[in-house]
């Protein structure tokens, strides 16, 4: 595996591929990696000939109040999980060589998409993401790209925005994994003592509840969900049923593709979570929840 830093180098060497006619697949992350980024990576193997992996902890998709400086990071262990898993270029880029001109005044927004949701908790976040995502994809040219379920709204906006810039981009969609207690894997877990640990597992409990029994009356249900995890003192920003497509928050469910997504703050950590809920014609409900990582072993 080869560690690259710079664009140049790393084009050069993709360029070397490109020749081949080899097929680059790409996984951008943060770095911490957990089981998730690496299913994200098997599955970037298992369809491509190349593997590129980032780690770049984005200044620009972090508020003024948020983790930015605490985030985890520790690039010797994050290099070993790759070289493990076969990847061919690990892309770790400084802030300079994505930010030349360390200059903020590039802004792309997609304001229908990145104010809903998180973007509301959040202002600013998505625009980081698109801004970033742009120049990753630029850089590498990848085939296909490699990217979460955990996170939807961003799978739905990065979504938009190869179709939007025209690119000629595969976006694969990859499933949630969760711990065996059904906690969504993230780097940000590490954040949570002994305490916030039980309570997060309620988020997704909420989320298996209403999915498997309350799809009939959304509204009451909703309601009733946050009320409970309020009690339990976690902080709900949003518990939302919406429209894939456009992100429209939805109360009546007819056939459709559905995102059933949380986020909430457990102490001062926040969690989000979802799953991706399809009505076909015939009424039959088919529900992403993702993969439980005991259900791998
Ligand atoms: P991050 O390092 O948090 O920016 O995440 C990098 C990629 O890993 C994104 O596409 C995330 O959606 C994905 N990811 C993070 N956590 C998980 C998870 N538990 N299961 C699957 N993919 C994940």
């Amino acid at each position: 595996m080869e560690i690259i830093e710079t664009i140049g180098v790393l084009k050069k060497e993709i360029s070397k591929f490109r020749e081949q006619d080899l097929k680059v697949g790409f996984v951008p992350t943060m770095g911490a990696l957990h089981d998730g980024h690496i299913s994200l990576i098997e599955k970037a193997r298992q369809d491509c000939d190349v593997v590129v992996v980032s780690i770049f902890v984005n200044p620009a998709q972090f508020g003024p109040e948020e983790d930015l400086l605490q985030y985890p990071r520790d690039l010797g262990r994050d290099s070993k999980f790759c070289e493990e898993k076969n990847v061919d270029i690990l892309f770790v880029p400084s802030g300079y060589e994505i930010y030349p001109t360390n200059d903020d005044a590039l802004h792309i927004s997609f304001p229908k998409y990145t104010t809903r949701l998180c973007g509301k908790f959040r202002p600013g976040h998505f625009d980081g993401v698109l801004l970033v995502m742009t120049k990753l994809l630029n850089i590498v040219e990848p085939d296909s790209c490699f990217m979460g379920k955990k996170d939807g709204q961003q799978l739905i906006i990065v979504d938009k925005l190869i179709k939007e810039l025209n690119l000629e981009i595969e976006l694969v969609g990859c499933p949630t994994l969760r711990e065996a207690t059904g906690l969504a894997m993230s780097s940000r877990n590490v954040y949570l003592n002994e305490e916030e640990y039980g309570k997060a597992q309620l988020i997704n409990q909420t989320l298996e509840r209403i999915s498997t029994q309350q799809l009939n009356d959304i509204e009451t249900a909703i309601a009733k969900e946050i009320s409970k995890l309020q009690d339990v003192g976690l902080i709900v920003q949003y518990l939302e049923l919406v429209d894939r497509e456009n992100l429209d928050s939805v109360s009546k469910i007819e056939t459709g593709k559905y995102m059933l997504c949380i986020a909430a703050l457990c102490g001062s950590t926040r969690l989000i979570d979802n799953y991706f809920i399809d009505i076909d014609e015939q009424g039959e409900v088919k529900i992403d929840r993702g993969l439980r990582i005991d259900s791998l072993k």
